[in-house]
């Protein structure tokens, strides 16, 4: 059984518009990473806030290791939320300014489980670690962080409640190119560490192409493509998937 399995997903922002997901279905493996790529526009996001149980679809279904997320209550919903994470494009956004990197890493500890200071501490600084932030002061606010360095904050805090299914919406797209670079090779890293399954959203074929075990090709809401890594990229079957492959160079390992 699949981790996360999507039905026939269609979504309408308004009842006369036309969908901006049609009809879209596909499935992830535990373990695996699912890269889905288009244009901006193509109905990543929406498909993404689905997935999390964030937004109902207009019909389809969206089952989490055999659960149902949508057309489910909130109540329902509760206990699925911990096993799946979002990390956010915008990674100043996401952090609360007022509050202390301790107090941002371990609040999810905090609403889901009782755990006592010592062991929030030692979580934390843990966390921390995890995603490359040894010596971060724990008492220091978002404002005095760099971008990588608050993106890492936020999947320490993604990371707390030890989810199972990380959704990643374009978590590098805010980001210089080396510094994104370094932020993917951290989210292999943590991959191969817990056996986390992705869903990877990117418009950049390059990046979708590092870190997807498949890949899922969005075209005006539609799915016009989905295969293997090397399915998809060495002979894909659509002109647009062709030119997302052709956009950008390769990423290199680091
Ligand atoms: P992507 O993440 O691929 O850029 P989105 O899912 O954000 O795409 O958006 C897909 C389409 O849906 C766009 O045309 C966008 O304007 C529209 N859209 C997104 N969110 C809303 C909303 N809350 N209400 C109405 N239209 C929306
Ligand atoms: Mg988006």
């Amino acid at each position: 059984m699949p981790l996360l399995a999507a039905t026939d997903l269609t979504k309408n922002y308004a009842r006369d518009a036309p969908p901006v997901v049609d009809r879209v279905s596909f499935s992830i493996e535990q373990g695996e990473t699912l890269g889905l790529v288009g244009e901006s526009g193509s109905g990543k996001s929406t498909i993404a806030r689905i997935v999390l149980g964030l937004i109902e679809p207009t019909s389809g279904t969206v089952l989490f290791d055999g659960h149902l997320v949508t057309g489910v209550t909130q109540r329902s919903l509760r206990p699925l939320r911990r096993r799946m994470q979002p990390v956010f494009q915008d990674p100043y956004a996401a952090l609360n300014p007022r509050m202390t990197v301790e107090q941002i890493v371990t609040e999810p500890l905090v609403i889901h489980q009782r755990i006592g200071r010592a062991e929030r501490r030692r979580r934390c600084e843990e966390l921390l670690r995890q995603v490359g932030l040894d010596d971060v002061v724990l008492r220091r606010y978002p404002h005095e962080f760099s971008g990588g360095q608050r993106q890492r904050i936020n999947i320490a805090r993604a990371l707390a409640v030890r989810p199972e299914l990380l959704v990643l919406d374009e978590p590098v797209s805010a980001l210089d190119v080396s510094v994104g670079a370094q932020i993917v090779n951290l989210l292999r890293d943590l991959q191969r560490e817990f056996g986390l399954t992705y869903l990877f959203i990117s418009h950049s074929m390059p990046l979708v192409r590092y870190l997807a075990t498949n890949i899922a090709v969005l075209q005006g809401g539609k799915l016009v493509e989905f295969g293997t890594r090397d399915q998809v990229c060495d002979s894909p079957r659509e002109d647009y998937t062709r030119n997302l492959v052709a956009a950008t160079p390769e990423m290199r390992a680091g």
